[in-house]
């Protein structure tokens, strides 16, 4: 029963008022017939646009065999995405899920559970960074450790602890005999698209090794091709003992992956952890047909050469109206740009929005752009079109500045 007095559907979202119901590519077309160049892909989710027929083949096909079986049984194309995965990592081993929040718990265990099988148990607490952001279960907010997402919500999940994001000293002097792993961002998305300095991953990687610590990066919104690399930390030389993915994985298809070595792994046997629908046939054909794309020679370089092209946009934009952007940011078609004292971000999406360009808000008062990343020069000539004329126009009702 719903007498109207509480909303339907329980109001934990600021929603737009537009609903889309097609997709095509890099655009979106709404309900009222409006046509939107979509870089929000979902918050960084539909990597390969809308409507792929890749994607759609495998689904459609799998959707008329078989969706769901279970974990007790064998299932062949997890088996064969856990190969594909980890011959193109750092990994040895994965497990499915559903989500990104999902794979990070899944390391947050794999770290206690590692350093209890070594007889280490009081090492359970993780070194993570301020900024940072891994989901919205209870556990996962403490780990991101921002107030605004752990407000009201205590008795707080011990084992966190935080640190000023890129600072090498201050995670070193954070360590105690009770710190069990580092986790981080290689760049942080909801913290604004933030590329961590590649030393300070360099640095991460030694101080584990010197103090016996696990390494585990949250690549839940830079993975998957989004930097122009499978994984972001590809980028730095650097490989972690855990990694967490999930977004752009599944092309739009809810699945996420918890990745490791077989020696942070060694401790996870049968019974230790479980999903009912991680990696389930219908999840693992979409998965494994967002892989073939993405292992396509090229593809991952058309990534680079595009984002190329929208940070060079990005920077002329900085240069030309200074009291509107301040700063270009970002890796890849991973992308931002930071916008003046007095604009805010939020003004900004909605007002770029209106002028038909879908973007994300983001920390730092910062404008985020994911676009698909088959974009191609055209959609992003497009995109920076839209910018420049929103910011032309700003405080004269283009804006309320
Ligand atoms: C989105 C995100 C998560 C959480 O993913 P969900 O699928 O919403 O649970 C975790 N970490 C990072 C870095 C993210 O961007």
């Amino acid at each position: 029963m719903n007498d109207a007095i509480f909303p339907a559907i329980l109001p934990t979202y600021n929603r737009t008022q537009i609903a889309f119901d097609k997709g095509e590519g890099a655009y979106l077309f709404a309900t009222d017939g409006r046509r939107y160049l979509d870089f929000a892909s979902g918050i960084a989710v539909t990597c390969l646009g809308h409507g792929h027929p890749h994607l759609v083949k495998a689904l459609t096909e799998q959707g008329s065999k078989l969706w769901h079986c279970s974990n007790i049984f064998e299932i062949p194309d997890q088996q064969r995405l856990a190969e594909r995965m980890t011959a193109n990592s750092f990994a040895d081993s994965v497990f499915f899920c559903n989500s990104g929040a999902e794979a990070v718990e899944t390391g947050i265990k794999m770290i206690r559970h590692y350093h209890h099988v070594n007889g280490n148990p009081e090492k359970y607490r993780v070194i993570c960074a301020e900024g940072a952001f891994h989901g919205r279960t209870l556990t996962t907010i403490f780990a991101g450790g921002q107030a605004k997402h752990t407000e009201g919500f205590g008795p707080e999940v011990q084992g966190f602890d935080h640190v000023a994001f890129g600072n090498l000293n201050e995670t070193r002097a954070a360590i105690t005999p009770e710190t069990g792993a580092i986790l981080v961002e290689p760049v942080q998305g909801e913290g604004g698209y933030k590329p961590a300095d590649p030393d300070f991953i360099k640095g991460l990687r030694e101080v584990c090794d010197e103090f016996g610590l696990l390494l585990m990066f949250d690549e839940v919104q830079c993975g998957n091709g989004r930097t122009g690399k499978y994984f972001a930390h590809e980028w730095f030389d650097t490989i972690p003992d855990i990694m967490a993915t999930a977004k752009g994985m599944g092309g739009g298809f809810p699945m996420g992956a918890c990745l490791a070595t077989a020696e942070a792994a060694k401790g996870m046997v049968a019974g230790t952890h479980g999903s009912t629908y991680g990696g389930n046939p219908l999840a693992m054909a979409v998965g494994n047909a967002v892989l073939d794309v993405m292992l396509e020679p090229g593809f991952l370089d058309h990534v680079t050469a595009m984002g190329k092209v929208i940070r060079t946009g990005l920077e002329d934009l900085v240069r030309d109206f200074p009291d509107i952007f301040v700063e270009a940011r970002g890796m890849g078609l991973m992308v931002g740009i930071k916008c003046a004292d007095g604009v805010v971000n939020g003004d900004m999406v909605e007002a770029l929005r209106q002028a038909g360009l879908l973007c994300v808000g983001a920390g730092e008062n910062v404008v985020r752009m994911a676009p698909p990343l088959i974009v191609e020069e055209s959609h992003i000539a497009e995109a920076l079109d839209i910018l420049r004329q929103t910011a032309a126009t700003w405080g004269d009702g283009g804006g309320n500045a």
